[in-house]
């Protein structure tokens, strides 16, 4: 069974465009995940207290026959293959990825909060859920 989740993708090192564009390649080759729609890309200031360039943010939605653990164990290993740039030291992370939902599951672990708990505090972010939302209505 398959179940839809949505992806947020950050990035605020290097080529931004491009980093998300080699995450959104990354994820379509993942086993198991289909690229349902994308959002359009925003960009925003960060977050916190560090000096930290603006970030290029997108979120995407997938359809996924993982479960959410598998799932963000992929994320993690494309962060770790595409989260540097290559300079004399393999130094800056390059792109975030977060599971904003996953389907109507609620978890609580230390691994995996879902739904993320930032989604209620990032404008942005509840901006693309309802576009992808949109998208998907739009095309079922
Ligand atoms: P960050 O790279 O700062 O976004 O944080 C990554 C950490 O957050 C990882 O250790 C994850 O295990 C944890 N985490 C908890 N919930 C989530 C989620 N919904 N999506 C992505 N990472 C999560």
């Amino acid at each position: 069974m398959s179940e839809v989740a949505f992806i947020a993708l950050g990035a605020n090192l290097g080529d931004r465009p491009a980093n998300l564009a080699a995450a959104r390649a990354a994820l379509s080759m993942v086993a198991g995940v289909e690229l349902l729609a994308a959002s359009s890309v925003e960009e925003t200031i960060p977050l916190g207290s560090l000096v930290q360039a603006p970030y290029l943010n997108q979120m995407l939605a997938v359809a996924t026959t993982l479960d959410p653990l598998m799932l963000l164990a992929r994320l993690q290993r494309i962060e770790r293959q595409l989260g540097r740039v290559r300079t004399q030291r393999w130094s800056a992370r390059t792109i975030d990825l977060d599971i904003v939902r996953f389907g109507e599951r609620s978890v609580q672990s230390p691994a995996l909060v879902l739904p993320h708990p930032g989604l209620p505090h990032r404008d942005f972010w509840q901006r693309e859920v309802e576009e992808l939302e949109q998208l998907l209505e739009a095309a079922a």
